[in-house]
Parts: C-alpha cells; structure tokens; sequence
C-alpha cells in the first residue's frame, strides 16, 4: 500500500459520489524504494464521510517491476481498512465524535483501534525520525500527545501519520491482533 498527498480528487460525470484519484507525485514502493511501479487496475473503495454519506473512491493497482509486489494508492483522506474518512476518525479520536454522523458503537471500535495501535504508530514514527537523523523530543503518555509531537498537532495529523507509517512499511492490520 502507499498513500498520497499530493493528488486530486476527479468527480465522476455519472456517479456523483464517485471520485477518480489523480496522482500528482511519484510513487515508490515501499518495500525496495524503486520507482518502477506499473498501473495493472484499478479498484473501487467505499468511504464514509463526517455527513454519513457513502463515497466510492477509485484508486489504483500498481506492480513494482523490480520486486513483483502489488500496491494499491490510496489517497490520504482515507485510512487502510476503515471505513471513514480520515478527518472523521481524527475528530473521533480527538474527543469531538459528536460532529460526526458516526454510531457510538464505531466512535467506540475506532477508538479501541487506536489504543492497540498507538504504541506501534509511535514506535514506528520514531525509528522513521531516527533513520532521518531527526531530534524529536516526545514523552510517553499520552500516546495521543507523544504522537502529535511527530507530526504536529494542526488538523490533518491522522493523514500524516499514516502517510509515514504505510511509506515506511510499517503499518499493521489490527482487526484481531489488539483486540482482547
Ligand atoms: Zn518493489
């Protein structure tokens, strides 16, 4: 997987909850650093936004020519394996779920993901400051607050993270894994 910042979102003239993702940078694989990744599809991804509407998101298959790996680019409004949009599970996550059109049950398992998460996002964004030769001074708790001290605290910090961590390969599917 990779995830883009750098993209625009291209409104389907049939569909208008359907958006092509156009990349504006150059994709590297995130397991050998080549660039020489090939389109071989494209695949919808449904996403749901802070009003509760159902997107669909086309994003594209790539192969990298030198380690055969396929990746799929999703662009940084969306978070691997969730549902919602980033910006909704950062509102959720920082305390204000109430200006989401979002169940409690999923204000409750998005919240639970990041505490089984959260120690690994902070471990990887460090190892990734240390390989970049960045001094971060970042305390251990809250896990929340040691994070922003990463990627600082202005709205969009969720993207961020994830933009690094999926990057870097460092992500994690958590479905099970953290749950008790
Ligand atoms: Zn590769």
């Amino acid at each position: 997987m990779i995830i883009l910042s750098k993209y625009k979102l291209i409104p389907d003239k049939v569909n208008g909850n359907k958006r092509r993702v156009k990349s504006e940078e150059k994709s590297i694989c995130p397991i050998c650093l080549s660039e020489a990744l090939k389109v071989i599809g494209s695949r919808n991804r449904s996403a749901i936004n802070s009003k509760g509407e159902n997107l669909i998101i086309v994003i594209r298959r790539l192969k990298c020519r030198f380690c055969k790996k396929i990746h799929h680019e999703l662009p940084d409004i969306l978070v691997p394996y969730k549902r919602y949009l980033s910006k909704c599970i950062e509102a959720i996550l920082d305390g204000q779920g109430d200006r989401i059109s979002c169940e409690n049950s999923s204000i409750y398992r998005l919240n639970q993901w990041f505490k089984g998460i959260g120690i690994h996002i902070k471990r990887s964004l460090a190892s990734t400051a240390t390989r970049m030769n960045v001094k971060i001074k970042s305390g251990g708790e809250p896990i929340l607050k040691a994070i922003k001290a990463y990627v600082g605290e202005a709205p969009g910090w969720l993207a961020r993270v994830v933009r690094i961590v999926i990057n870097t390969n460092n992500w994690v599917h958590t479905r099970y894994a953290f749950m008790a």
